[in-house]
């Protein structure tokens, strides 16, 4: 059976001359079951070439789709959580941080950079749901007041991704207290005439609905984003109805007037250029 033993020892193929190989990245859309390779669906933005799905994504690829070349400096990367309430569920407060942290590479659920998007100055703050649930607990709080108290001295536009469940249990009333902060800065910001542009994605729910996410300039959503502050089930009982077709949608939101409009994010990035133009 010579075909079964290799004659020529020691073959080896440069890496360049290798075939490009169908290496198993596919991705298949959740919504739409078509399939596609994770590059075609890289260069749409993450969203689906079919049914236009936009899959949820983190601050990392956000940052790729606006900032030029990729471009921008990181601000107070390094700030990780404290445990103010000795906190214990089925671990230590801690401890989950630090599996999250090992597990994500975050260090928290939001992540703030300056950098330059079509050769303009802004400041980005962007959440990860990744991290406990893009909880908002002291570090987002104080991370995002840096990033505006950062946008206020250099005179620069601000834009919050937003991507949450709401508070963060474990840090309970600090958690809180975040949304009355950053509240706060915003009003600063505003004052200085600097534009705050808020863009919810899926999901952004909770506390973070109810103070920073909802006080933009313009408050602006993907398509299909989830946008409530309680849950449906917990809405139903206390009102004991039935709700609507659609209901927390971005396009129903949209429709009863909480948002300006919705932005597919193959455009997000021009379209947030001549909106800030327009601002300017
Ligand atoms: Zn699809």
């Amino acid at each position: 059976m010579s075909w079964f033993t290799r004659k020529d020892k020691g073959i080896l193929t440069p890496t360049e001359s290798k075939r490009e190989a169908p290496d198993g990245l596919w991705y298949q859309c959740p919504s739409c079951k078509k399939a596609m390779h994770t590059r075609e669906h890289r260069l749409l933005a993450y969203t689906c070439s079919n049914c236009n799905y936009h899959e949820k994504i983190g601050s990392q690829e956000y940052f790729e789709l606006l900032f030029d070349q990729t471009k921008y400096t990181e601000l107070d990367a390094m700030l990780s959580s404290g445990d103010p309430l000795n906190f214990v569920d089925t671990k230590k407060y801690p401890d989950r941080i630090r599996a999250t942290e090992k597990k994500t590479g975050l260090k928290d659920a939001v992540r703030t950079a300056h950098g330059k998007m079509n050769d303009a100055d802004i400041v980005i703050s962007a959440m990860d749901f990744s991290f406990i649930g893009g909880s908002m607990g002291s570090v987002v709080g104080e991370k995002i007041a840096r990033g505006i108290d950062y946008a206020l001295e250099h005179k620069i536009p601000f834009l919050m991704i937003s991507k949450s469940g709401g508070a963060r249990m474990m840090e309970a009333g600090f958690s809180l207290m975040q949304m009355a902060k950053t509240s706060a800065k915003l009003a600063l910001l505003a004052e200085a005439g600097i534009p705050y542009i808020s863009l919810l994605t899926d999901p952004t729910t909770g506390g973070v609905t109810a103070s920073y996410a909802m006080l933009g300039d313009f408050n602006i959503s993907e398509p299909g984003a989830l946008i409530g502050f309680a849950g449906p089930r917990v809405i139903r009982e206390t009102i004991g109805k039935d709700l609507p077709k659609g209901f927390q949608s971005a396009e129903f939101v949209l429709e009863h007037g909480f948002l300006d409009f919705i932005v597919d994010r193959k455009d997000l990035k021009d379209k947030l250029s001549s909106l800030l133009g327009m601002l300017a």
